[in-house]
Order: structure tokens, then C-alpha cells, then sequence
């Protein structure tokens, strides 16, 4: 893209930009209300998966700039949890406006770093979304209890108070969504925050959004909609910098010679997802150094759980991340909420109706190329419903799979060339230990984008248990198929597996749901509904191993987790001067 660029700039005669422009932005930290750009010399590339362009650099927060903003967040915490609860409440309400209004944007910056369709993206954004118009009822879901006269002219109340400083650290497939599990919560309940995003899509800096894609197209057919591009604030400014052309004619994109520089977008940004709604946060008026990010690995989350100034953790990622985190901050006495891997199962009875479940095990095995954490990645076939395997492969096969920004793209790449080769290696561990391969995703050429990270649908027949594609959670767009000869069977199967995410039935039997719901052991469980993860006026239930800590996140658990109950016994009335001094325990009389 930079040759490219270079070359378009000696054969038009224009002066290119410095190359402080040229060079992938760095990514800030955001401390006390202010983007900062990092001291570190320590980077890591943000790669886009579907092109592996280095979108920005994300320098490691460094120990004196994660303790900055420590002391920001602790600092803004007194004057913060005395702010009246609707003021907090009308931040949220503000800030949901805010999203709204960006959503575009943030969608594009998603698939940009994190490669799902931009669709997906939108739904990433919604779900989260959602959250932060349920924290705009905080006072409600943060109310007391009372109980008047427990004894003689004694009264006995509990309020809940924020805890003080709090961290989250958020893994790569849900850029927005689960950031905003998070921190809106948190701060609604009058806590403040350090957020440390995945090293993977942190959100990008200055970011150059480089669209060479298809010749002839317009911005608008390559995704960006008016409220992307108007959202832009600096590249009005930048743009003429760089090729001389207004507006209009960026917005057409149809300058240049033919087939050079014809579609070729520049679109200077200031943020991806944990970045803009921090951002977005602010202009809804979160006061300075409620909200803070900090970026990094494994040093920093250390940091986060050995920092005696931050009283609890909200982690989203995989099981030897989150139970490491979990053990060393609850070492060091802290609360730990660990949403971790999973293993999903459906089980398919012969009753169910097989279109609509077909359809279903799809989009939920595929969809966002099986990255999500309650993705349907193995089927329990039972009796005759295993005949169904052949339409279900014909299903996958229709799935178009292309860079997120294309249009009627199904699914994007995976994550990262290594998370890419892990996957392949799991598909061929399962065809190596006897299960069959209805379908082989690993070869695929998407044109255009011959770098990405693309799996094609993948579906392995005949797994069993012992197998390692079984017990590993693959994170890829690979289906695992089983069977049972009858539905005890299948749901002895999926309780015997470790995690307890979620499991879906598909049946058109009250009797066998209600079999389903009562017997199986996972934390969240659909009936004829694929990815049953609950609005946020219920929690996030994972269990077994799926989940470490006692309060799940959002919800009626969520307030409870980012809030201590203290209880107030208080006594009014006249005091008889003379009943004299009783040391016995006292008694409600
Ligand atoms: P990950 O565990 O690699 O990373 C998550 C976070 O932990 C990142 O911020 C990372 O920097 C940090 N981290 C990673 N390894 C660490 C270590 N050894 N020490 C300290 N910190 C470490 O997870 P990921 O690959 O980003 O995300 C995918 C995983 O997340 C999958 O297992 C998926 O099931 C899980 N997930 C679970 C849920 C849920 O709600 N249960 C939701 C989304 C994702």
C-alpha cells in the first residue's frame, strides 16, 4: 500500500505527507482524561487479519504509566461516587446516544483490526449497546433494603457502595462488547476504571484505513455510510494534504488513472472501539480519570492483579489467562469475575425441524468464524437426526467467506496467522485420530486478499470424546459432529465435558426441553435458539469452567460484583436515662 502510495505521489508531482503520517500510528493510553502516547520503545504490530497491513503499533504501557493511571482512577474516585446517581445515570444515557450515533464507525474500526463482517460488527456494538441503556437504570438496580423497628425503635437499612477502583481486561473477539460488559457498569455504580483492551484490536490511533478494494467502487459500496465518513473529524483536514482532492471526490472515490489509484481511501481516524467509546464516554461527561486504558500482556495484567489500589477484576478470555488472573488477584484479596472458554454443544433430537435447526447450527458453528464464546462448535446428532449431516454440509459450503468489508460476506479470517495455524492443527489432529472430514476449510483462497487468515467452514463427522479437536476449544469456523443413540446419552455427553458455557436443544418436544433445561449442566441453555446469551437484564451465565468467581457479569449479579452492601442499624427514639449499663450481646426486644 505504501509503494503504491509512493509511486502515485512521484507520477502526480504531489509532496507526500512526512513520514510521521506515513508510519502506523501508535496507539494512546488514556490517562486522567487525556490520550497519551506511550514512553515505551516496546511495541506490538495490530495486524489486519484480512489483509495483515499493520493498521497502528501499540506501545506496552509502561510501570510508571499504569501506576499513572491507577492514581487517576483513585484519584477521580471520591469526588465521582458523591456525583448523584442520576447524573452518573444521565452519562450512560448520553453516552448510549453517543454509540448510536458512531455505530458505523466503530463497526468499521472492528472489522478493520479484528476481521468480523461489518454486520457482525454491528451487532458487537448493539450487544454492548444494550448494557449501557441498562446502566441508565442504575439507581433501581443499586437500591437498598429496609427493615423498620427490628427492635424497640430500631431500624435497619443496607445501601450499596461502590468499591473504588476497578480493572477489566478484555480479550480479542468482542472489541466493543465486552469493554462495554465492563466499564459502564462499573462507573454507573460510582466505581472508576482502568481498562486494559486485547493487544490484538486495542483501537487504532490516526488510523489510515487504506481501500484499495474494488475498482469502480464508491466509498459507500465498500461500507462506509454517510455517517462513517462524516464522522471522520480529521481527514477533511489531512486529506488534501496527502492527494490534493476535496471531499467530493474522496466521498466518489473515481480520481486517479483507472485501475491505480481509482479506489484507493485514505481515511484518517482517531480511535478504535475501546478507544472511540472512551472517547465517546468523555463527550458524554465522564469526568477526567474515571475512565482509564492502559495496553499490554502479560506484564500489565500482572500489575493490574498485584496493585493494592484496585479492588476488583473483570476478566473475558481464555482459561490459562483467566484462572492465573483469577488466583493471583484473589491472592491479593481482590474480587475476580472470570469469564472464560467454552465448548458449546447442541443437541439435535429427530423430532426437531431440520431446516430451521440446520440454519441454526450454521450461523451459530460459523458465524463470526467461530469466535465467539458461545458458538455452537459441536452437534450432538441423535437417532435418525445424524442422516441430517449431508444438508448440513451443503449448508456450509453455501457460506461465502471474504475480507469483513466486502459485501454478503458470511464470515472473515480468524485472528492471527498463528491462531490460523492452531486451527488447522486441531482439524488434522481429529482427522489423524479416526474422525471423518465432510468438509475442508483450510485451503481456501479468498482472491484479493490471498494474505488473510481465511478458514473455509469446516466440519469433522464421527468425533468422539478422547478426541483432542473435542477437548480443546478450537475457536475456529470448525464444526464437530457426534452421535447418540438416545438423548440420555447426549446429555451425559455434554455434561462430562469441563466447560459450561452454554447448550442449545433443538426439538419440538416440551417434554425433552424440559428434560434439557433441568438436567444439563451449562450456565446458559437455549431451546430451539442457538447462541442463548441473556439480555442484560439477566446475567451472563457461564459455569463450570467456563466461569470462575461468584457474580456474573451484568445484571442484577453485575451491580452486586462492582458493589460492597453495607448495612446501617440506627436507633431514634427517647432514651430512658436510667436503664443502666448491660454488657450481655444485645437482643431484638
Ligand atoms: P486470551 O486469554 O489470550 O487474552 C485475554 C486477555 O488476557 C488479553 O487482554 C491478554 O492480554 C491477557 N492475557 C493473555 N494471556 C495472558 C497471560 N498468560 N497472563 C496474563 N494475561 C494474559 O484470550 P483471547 O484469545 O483474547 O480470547 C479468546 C478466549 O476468550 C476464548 O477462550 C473464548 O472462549 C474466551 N471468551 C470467553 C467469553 C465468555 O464470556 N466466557 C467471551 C469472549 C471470549
Amino acid at each position: 500500500i505504501f509503494a503504491l502510495r509512493s509511486s502515485y505521489y512521484f507520477s502526480t508531482g504531489i509532496v507526500e505527507p512526512s513520514s510521521s503520517l506515513r508510519s502506523p500510528p501508535r496507539v494512546p493510553n488514556l490517562i486522567g482524561g487525556k490520550f497519551v502516547d506511550s514512553q515505551s520503545s516496546s511495541t506490538i504490530d495490530v495486524i489486519n487479519p484480512a489483509t495483515q497491513e499493520v493498521v497502528s503499533q501499540l506501545p506496552l504501557t509502561t510501570n510508571e504509566e499504569f501506576k499513572a493511571a491507577v492514581s487517576a482512577a483513585k484519584h477521580a474516585f471520591p469526588a465521582w461516587r458523591n456525583t448523584p446517581i442520576t447524573t452518573r445515570q444521565r452519562v450512560m444515557l448520553k453516552l448510549q446516544e453517543l454509540i448510536r450515533r458512531d455505530i458505523d464507525k466503530l463497526a468499521m474500526n472492528i472489522t478493520t483490526e479484528q476481521g468480523k463482517t461489518l454486520k457482525d460488527a454491528h451487532g458487537d456494538v448493539f450487544r454492548g449497546l444494550e448494557v449501557v441503556e441498562h446502566a441508565c437504570g442504575m439507581a433501581t438496580l443499586q437500591m437498598g433494603e429496609y427493615v423498620p423497628n427490628v427492635a424497640n425503635g430500631i431500624d435497619t437499612f443496607s445501601i450499596r457502595e461502590p468499591l473504588g477502583v476497578c480493572a477489566g481486561i478484555c480479550p480479542f473477539n468482542f472489541p466493543a462488547m465486552i469493554p462495554l460488559w465492563m466499564f459502564p457498569v462499573a462507573v454507573t455504580c460510582g466505581n472508576t476504571f482502568v481498562l486494559k483492551p486485547s493487544e490484538k484490536d486495542p483501537g487504532e490511533n490516526l488510523l489510515v484505513h487504506t481501500l484499495c478494494i474494488r475498482l469502480g467502487a464508491t466509498l459507500h459500496e465498500v461500507g462506509y455510510t454517510d455517517n462513517v465518513i462524516a464522522s471522520y473529524g480529521y481527514w477533511k483536514l489531512l486529506w488534501p494534504r496527502i492527494v490534493g482532492l476535496s471531499f467530493s471526490n474522496v466521498k466518489k472515490c473515481s480520481f486517479g488513472s483507472p485501475g491505480k489509484f481509482r479506489q484507493a481511501a485514505l481515511l484518517w481516524d482517531k480511535g478504535g472501539a475501546s478507544i472511540i467509546l472512551a472517547e465517546l464516554a468523555m463527550e458524554a461527561g465522564l469526568p477526567n480519570g474515571v475512565l482509564n486504558i492502559v495496553h499490554g500482556t502479560n506484564d500489565v495484567v500482572n500489575a493490574i492483579c498485584d496493585d493494592d489500589d484496585i479492588r476488583a477484576i473483570s476478566f473475558v478470555g481464555s482459561n490459562t489467562a483467566g484462572m492465573h488472573i483469577y488466583s493471583r488477584a484473589s491472592a491479593k484479596g481482590k474480587r475476580v469475575q472470570s469469564n472464560m472458554g467454552a465448548k458449546n454443544h447442541a443437541i439435535v433430537l429427530p423430532d426437531a425441524n431440520t431446516d430451521a435447526t440446520l440454519n441454526a447450527l450454521v450461523a451459530a458453528g460459523f458465524g463470526a468464524a467461530g469466535q465467539r464464546c458461545m458458538a455452537l462448535s459441536t452437534v450432538v446428532f441423535v437417532g435418525d437426526s445424524h442422516s441430517w449431516e449431508n444438508k448440513l454440509v451443503e449448508l456450509a459450503k453455501s457460506l461465502k467467506v471474504n475480507a469483513g468489508t466486502e459485501p454478503d460476506v458470511d464470515l472473515g479470517p480468524v485472528i492471527t496467522k498463528q491462531a490460523k495455524e492452531r486451527v488447522c492443527k486441531l482439524i488434522q489432529s481429529g482427522v489423524e485420530s479416526g474422525a471423518r472430514l465432510l468438509l475442508d476449510g483450510r485451503n481456501i483462497v479468498v482472491p484479493g486478499y490471498e494474505d488473510g487468515n481465511f478458514i473455509g467452514p469446516t466440519i469433522l463427522s464421527g468425533v468422539t470424546a478422547d478426541m483432542d479437536c473435542y477437548k480443546e476449544e478450537i475457536f475456529g469456523p470448525v464444526l464437530l459432529c457426534m452421535e447418540a443413540d438416545s438423548f440420555e446419552e447426549a446429555i451425559h455427553i455434554v455434561n462430562r465435558n469441563k466447560y459450561g458455557n452454554g447448550a442449545s436443544l433443538f426439538t419440538a418436544s416440551g417434554a425433552a426441553a424440559r428434560k434439557f433445561q433441568t438436567e444439563i449442566e451449562a450456565g446458559q441453555v437455549g431451546i430451539n435458539v442457538p447462541i442463548p446469551v441473556p439480555l442484560p437484564f439477566f446475567s451472563f451465565t457461564g459455569s463450570k469452567a467456563s466461569f470462575a468467581g461468584d457474580l456474573n457479569f451484568y445484571g442484577k449479579a453485575g451491580v452486586n460484583f462492582y458493589t460492597q452492601i453495607k448495612t446501617i442499624t440506627q436507633q431514634w427514639k427517647d432514651l430512658p436515662g436510667g436503664s443502666g449499663v448491660s454488657l450481655a450481646m444485645p437482643t431484638s426486644q
